[in-house]
């Protein structure tokens, strides 16, 4: 698959509708949560699914099916987060 090299991709986390533009050669990490009463992911295609991403050449769809999403860069940088449901969230300080 080709994609010209300036070209940003657009992130969509759903289903919180959170956008940002991915630049050329960024990788980002997402993590997502989910309490150990569940048991389990709900999934979004498959059973035990934790995400579902979908990519098109302009865009990534990610679909979280945690009850939080963390995003970060490679560092561990936080870029954007929805951590109010967050089961980890007891553990830090
Ligand atoms: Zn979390």
């Amino acid at each position: 698959m080709t994609h010209p090299p300036e070209a940003a991709l657009e992130l969509t986390v759903e289903p919180w509708a959170e956008t940002h533009q991915l630049l050329p050669e960024q990788t980002w990490v997402i993590v997502t949560h989910s309490s150990a009463a569940d048991g389990s992911w709900s999934g979004t295609l498959r059973e035990d699914e934790p995400f579902q991403v979908d990519h098109r050449p302009e865009s990534v769809t990610v679909w979280v099916n945690g009850n939080c999403f963390h995003l970060s860069d490679t560092e561990g940088d936080v870029i954007e987060s929805a951590d109010w449901q967050c089961p980890a969230q007891d553990f830090s300080s």
